[in-house]
């Protein structure tokens, strides 16, 4: 049974897994004995975390420094990792940005940043790591969605857009890659405590007590609280799992009021 969820020295890339979300599953599939390569953009920010990961679990952990958005270096990036530990076994495509703001006032530009961040670099990042996949009889994507994968916001017109569009890729990989042995799933985070909510619970009046009062759980969740849904679809434990998109939001999605 413990085998069901092992992880032991899969080869793991984590998108944005120097922080917040990311690393709180980099952290999680570290203790299941994955070796974790973090690909994020800021060096001190990564470096730190490849160090707390090393020393706390005793797994091989890199950072490479990337921008997911862009092809050339995704490209670069995915053949580093196969070329320094053989294959690839796990793709977290966790990198996202987010730019808050009314339709009417974002230019083309903070639309094409924000698309790009999320769902471009989603895309970019899946390809990049199939021909290993294939290669190696199979392997694991999990996309990171959002409650906006599902609803909409004023102020959220390209984040929404472009995490619906997760879903909608999560599917589409999903059907194309399962004769492969390739499993495709999505997470969608309710309201996570990181630095990209901090700022947001600043900035927007009301908005903490607002999804406190209609998460059901009545609190906000911690990175490490998406450990276990992300575990579960990157082990054996989901090999009949594909193309879902499972939301870990404390009742969030379900609750009308
Ligand atoms: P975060 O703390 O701001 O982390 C975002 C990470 O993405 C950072 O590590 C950042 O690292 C990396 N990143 C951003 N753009 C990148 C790029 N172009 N190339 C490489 N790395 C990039 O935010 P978070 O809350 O943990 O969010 C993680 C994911 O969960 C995002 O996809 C977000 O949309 C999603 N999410 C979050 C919540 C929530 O409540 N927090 C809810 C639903 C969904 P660098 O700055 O070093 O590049």
């Amino acid at each position: 049974m413990d085998d069901l969820f092992s992880l032991n020295q899969k080869v793991t890339i984590v998108t944005g897994g120097n922080g917040g979300i990311g690393k709180g599953v980099a952290q999680g599939f570290a203790a299941a004995g994955a070796d974790i390569v973090i690909v994020a953009r800021n060096p001190q920010k990564t470096e730190a975390a490849v160090k707390e990961i090393s020393q706390a679990f005793g797994v091989r952990c890199t950072g490479i420094l990337c921008d997911v958005s862009e092809e050339s270096a995704v490209n670069e990036m995915a053949a580093k990792v196969n070329r320094d530990y053989g294959r690839i076994d796990i793709l977290v495509n966790n990198a996202g940005i987010n730019i808050r703001k009314m339709p009417e006032d974002y230019d083309a530009s903070e639309w094409d940043v924000v698309m790009a961040g999320n769902l471009r670099s989603a895309f970019l990042c899946s390809k990049s790591v199939y021909p290993a996949m294939k290669l190696g009889g199979g392997g694991k994507i999990i996309n990171i969605g959002s409650m906006t994968s599902i609803f909409g916001g004023a102020k959220l017109a390209p984040y929404s857009a472009s995490k619906s569009g997760i879903v909608q890729l999560t599917r589409s990989l999903a059907c194309a890659w399962a004769k492969y042995n390739i499993q495709v799933n999505a997470i969608l985070p309710g309201f996570i405590d990181t630095d990209l909510t901090i700022q947001a619970r600043k900035d927007i009046p009301g908005l903490n007590e607002t999804v406190t009062a209609r998460t059901p759980c009545g609190r906000w969740g911690q990175p490490h609280e998406l450990q276990g849904a992300a575990i579960f679809l990157a082990s054996r434990a989901s090999e009949f799992v594909t193309g879902i998109s499972l939301p870990v939001d404390g009742g969030f999605s379900i609750n009308m009021l």
